[in-house]
């Protein structure tokens, strides 16, 4: 039978949530590898350098509306009583490509995104005209420029368009489309490695033996892991066992970070602690944090960033969220590693640790149009609730000198779903 290791550790002070990032952020050096990626190849990647556009936008003038491109003086009168009669000279949908001018008395059938004819100072749209095509009977007097979108009112080329370290997601890929660019140099995408140790654990969907339990670690990280923009380069599930671990470590295939789940504490088979205690470079810390206390964090012997989060479902999630999140969104080289937060009425009570910071699991919901927040499970923050995870929209961060919520007091939080 193995013995309780001593833990030295077990009475050392607890060290803070942000000293803990902290420290991991500045140990984490940001990936240098950048390839210039085509844009339908771009989304969730990183933009490794600002860009600027290369045209105007829009890069000629163009109508806002299906109508009529008209000489504004030559229809300053005109209502729906006294029409006043144009010549239809042209006919312009939108792609045109020729030049076309109008002068005194005539007007040109432009659809929505044609080129404007030179001489033409408004568009009138076709519901204020009788809709005619070699004359067209104009019912409203359009103001100067009327519906005609300018040359560069958007951006002018040479504007920024996105800043270095952005995540690209849809609207910028579109907006880089748009000024012109047909690729984005973006970061490499790291890659990382999770590993879930626990000698209870069995496959999801496999048969409970007695004091076995489903592994829903191992997805939830990986899960995780691929929202945060990062490859899971690797899966794995490790029983209890030294001998399988150190084999592991030896074996595994480059990555740029490693995750681990369960056996960080001071169990007596508390494998993690047991063997990247052994590398000397990795640090287990206790964290002034609820659910979520036990934490390691460092180096493996190639360099490799690796954590070892607690085993409780609910301390990975809010591990995650603390501390691995904004240290691969640091490798990933995003100039923003933290969520935005969120200063949310709570609709119910509850109590917090004190001296530690909460993350309680929260559901929102809505009191007469003004948002809300309650705690998913009636159990609260307990870390083992993994059942509760489903109904979390987020995570309320309770600070370190608060011990009571109260009804309709405010509280920060992160929505994560
Ligand atoms: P540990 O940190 O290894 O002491 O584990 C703490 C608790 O988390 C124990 O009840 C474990 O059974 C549970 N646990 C550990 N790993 C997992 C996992 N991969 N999936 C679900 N529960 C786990
Ligand atoms: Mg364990």
């Amino acid at each position: 039978m193995s013995t309780f290791p001593s833990a030295p550790d077990g009475v050392a002070p607890l060290v803070s949530v942000s000293a803990h990032l902290e420290r991991i952020l500045a140990s984490i050096t940001p990936l240098r590898s950048i390839e210039m990626v085509r844009l339908a190849d771009a989304a969730g990647r990183t933009l490794a350098t600002s860009v600027d556009a290369l045209v105007d936008l829009p890069s000629f003038d163009n109508s806002a509306m299906d109508g009529y491109a008209v000489r504004r003086a030559d229809v300053v009168d005109a209502t729906s009583d006294a029409p006043i009669v144009l010549d239809v000279v042209a006919d312009l949908p939108a792609g045109a490509g020729d030049a076309v001018s109008i002068g005194p008395g005539q007007a040109a059938r432009i659809m929505t995104g044609a080129p404007v004819p030179a001489g033409a100072d408004a568009v009138v749209p076709v519901e204020r005209t009788d809709a005619g095509s070699a004359r067209v009977a104009i019912h409203a007097a359009p103001r100067p420029g009327h519906h005609i979108r300018r040359r560069g009112e958007d951006l002018r080329a040479g504007d920024r368009v996105l800043t270095g370290g952005m995540e690209l997601g849809p609207r910028r890929i579109a907006a880089a489309a748009a000024a012109g660019l047909a690729e984005l140099p973006v970061v490499a995408v790291p890659r990382v490695a999770v590993v879930a140790t626990g000698s209870e654990l069995v496959e999801p969907g496999a048969a409970l033996g007695p004091g076995r339990i489903h592994d829903s670690n191992s997805l939830l990280l990986a899960a995780l892991v691929a929202e945060a923009g990062c490859l899971v380069s690797e899966v794995r599930r490790l029983p209890d066992d030294p001998r399988l671990l150190r084999e592991w470590l030896e074996t595994r295939a480059e990555c740029d970070a490693v995750v681990f789940s369960g056996g960080v504490s001071v169990g007596a088979y508390d494998v993690v602690r047991q063997v990247l205690g052994e590398l000397g470079t990795v640090e287990f810390v206790r964290v002034a944090m609820q659910p979520g206390k036990p934490q390691a964090f460092g180096t493996l012997p190639d360099g490799t960033p690796v954590f070892g989060l607690p085993g409780n479902p609910v301390a990975v999630a809010v591990s995650f969220e603390a501390f691995v999140r904004p240290a691969l969104l640091h490798l990933a080289a995003r100039a923003d590693v933290l969520r935005p937060t969120w200063r949310v009425a709570a609709e119910v009570g509850w109590r917090s640790p004190a001296a530690r910071r909460q993350y309680m699991p929260v559901t929102l919901g809505a009191d007469r149009g003004a948002p809300t927040v309650r705690p998913a499970t009636a159990g609260g923050s307990g870390s083992h609730l993994v059942g509760g995870l489903a109904l979390a929209d987020g995570f309320a961060i309770i600070p370190e000198d608060v011990e009571e919520v109260a009804a309709g007091d405010v509280v920060e939080v992160a929505i994560t779903r």
